[in-house]
């Protein structure tokens, strides 16, 4: 008998987009075992079921919890710019949607649960390092303020999966989305040559995630400008904690505008503009700076998909289209230098706050700065009239020039100097991901104890709050750690 999670689920992606998936279980794991549940997260979609071990069998795979309708959804996209016609949830299950208390529509789906006809030659798995690394990072993403997908359990499914010729424990997450509609879901029924289909799709993604363009009298071109600024938005946030991304591939770039596919990704401890950790990212096509190009470039496929909805004239339709994404830039230096005058304690707007910031990033590049602590320290400085920050970088000069400007622009504003630090501490986090911390946590899973790893994501729930006991947590790597490379 099905598993009754407690949940209200409302399957709207299989009811009304049949053809762009294919209804399938994953594996039964040999032995299911919950090792992580999101109990905030579980309370708030309605999420009754407390059984650990009827969890964990509901959430590996090769059930289908009461109303559920699991699937594999399809889609195309550019993988490192070339493009790759079929995808697809290769490793992945969408159990279906649940309506949370609010009456918000939330994806379940599991990742890791076993092969499906889009593996292409994958085994499909997952393994515990893997789900770990996107439970830690993906809630520490939400912890601020970051849209995300959700982690919401964590389960090893008792199987040994080979991975970089390591044998390593199998595991299975559970993650929710307000949708996993991609560019590249929108590229594949392009592909098809099937209009009526990419206006089946448009529809259903504006009636989920943009029910405000409905009313316009360019939808379309409405529909693709939203997306448009809502990923302005995610990726000038990305920027503005030092995050890379590391696999912005069209087929990892979602329709709702939240952070998804957590694999390569990263935060960076020491600055550098060309940040990147990705093994298999060679040429630096997803480094730090490149992700707002690479955003526009993205949604540039999407544009190329809706041409035939924005207008009946192509040429029309593509001058509509191609205004829509090049305004991706400025949008995205809004949202930047909004964040940015909120790290630097400013309250006012000056033509030149833009060229303050980049000039502090300037100072940054090649000095070994750790750019979590430096916006930390910025305030701590300001209370107490020193300049540690200086002592942050490798030689300094040109931070201690940019300091005297940073200074000169504060005073042109009214504001103490107790409320300036209490608003740089509110966007400015102490605690990130990092990397050696993460390594530690996933690291000590593997032989099966999850302290180290529930100390973390305690932590990062509140990565703003001085925490007892977490210095270590807000310091650097340890001189040994060495650079960090992630693999997918
Ligand atoms: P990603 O780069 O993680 O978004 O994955 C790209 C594509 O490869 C998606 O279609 C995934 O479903 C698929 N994929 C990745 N890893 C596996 C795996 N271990 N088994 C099967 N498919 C996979
Ligand atoms: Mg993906
Ligand atoms: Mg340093």
């Amino acid at each position: 008998t099905p598993i009754d999670l407690g949940l209200n689920f409302d399957n709207s992606y299989a009811n009304q987009l049949e053809g762009f998936y294919v209804a399938c279980l994953g594996d039964a794991a040999p032995t299911p075992a919950l090792v992580k549940l999101n109990t905030s997260l579980a309370k708030q979609i309605g999420l009754t079921q407390s059984e650990p071990s009827l969890l964990a069998t509901a959430l590996s795979g090769g059930h289908a919890p009461q109303g559920s309708a699991p699937l594999a959804q399809v889609y195309a996209g550019h993988q490192f710019g070339g493009y790759n016609p079929q995808l697809g949830d290769g490793r992945a299950l969408l159990l279906g949607e649940v309506l949370d208390s609010t009456g918000q529509r939330l994806d379940l789906q599991l990742k890791g649960s076993g092969p499906t006809q889009f593996s292409r030659g994958g085994d499909g798995k997952a393994v515990i390092g893997a789900v770990l690394r996107e439970y830690i990072v993906s809630e520490a993403m939400y912890a601020l303020n970051i849209p995300s997908t959700r982690a919401l359990a964590a389960v090893t499914t008792g199987e040994t999966i080979l991975r970089d010729n390591q044998q390593l424990p199998g595991a299975v997450l559970t993650r929710m989305a307000s949708s996993h509609l991609r560019v590249g879901t929108f590229q594949y029924v392009a592909a098809q040559g099937d209009q009526d289909k990419v206006k089946q799709l448009a529809d259903y993604a504006i009636a989920r995630h943009y029910p405000e363009v409905q009313q316009s009298q360019q939808v379309y071109l409405d529909f693709l400008c939203a997306v448009r600024d809502k990923q302005a938005e995610l990726i000038a946030k990305w920027l503005l904690v030092g995050f890379v991304h590391g696999v912005m591939n069209t087929d990892n770039m979602t329709i709702s505008g939240e952070t998804i596919d957590y694999g390569p990704c990263a935060f960076m401890d020491d600055y550098a503009s060309y940040a990147l950790f990705s093994s298999i990212d060679r040429e630096g096509r997803y480094a730090y700076n490149n992700q707002p190009v690479i955003g526009q470039w993205n949604l540039a496929r999407l544009a190329e998909t809706l041409l035939p909805l924005i207008d009946d004239e192509q040429s029309v339709a593509i001058e509509k289209a191609t205004q829509a994404v090049t305004d991706f830039w400025p949008q995205f230096k809004h949202h930047w230098i909004t964040g940015m005058r909120a790290k630097l304690g400013l309250t006012t707007q000056e033509q030149g706050d833009e060229a303050l910031a980049e000039q502090l990033f300037e100072s940054m590049e090649g000095e070994q700065v750790d750019f979590t602590m430096l916006f930390r320290q910025l305030a701590t400085d300001l209370e107490t009239g020193a300049n540690e920050s200086e002592n942050l970088f490798s030689h300094g000069e040109k931070f201690n020039q940019w300091r005297q400007s940073w200074l000169a622009r504060l005073a042109t504003e009214q504001l103490s100097i107790s409320e300036r630090v209490v608003q740089m501490n509110a966007v400015n986090p102490l605690y990130i991901a990092r990397n050696h911390q993460v390594e530690t946590a996933i690291e000590a899973a593997q032989r099966g104890d999850y302290q180290p790893f529930e100390k973390l994501t305690a932590i990062l729930a509140s990565p703003y709050t001085e925490q007892k006991g977490a210095e270590a947590y807000a310091g650097p790597a340890p001189a040994g750690f060495g650079p960090f490379v992630s693999y997918c």
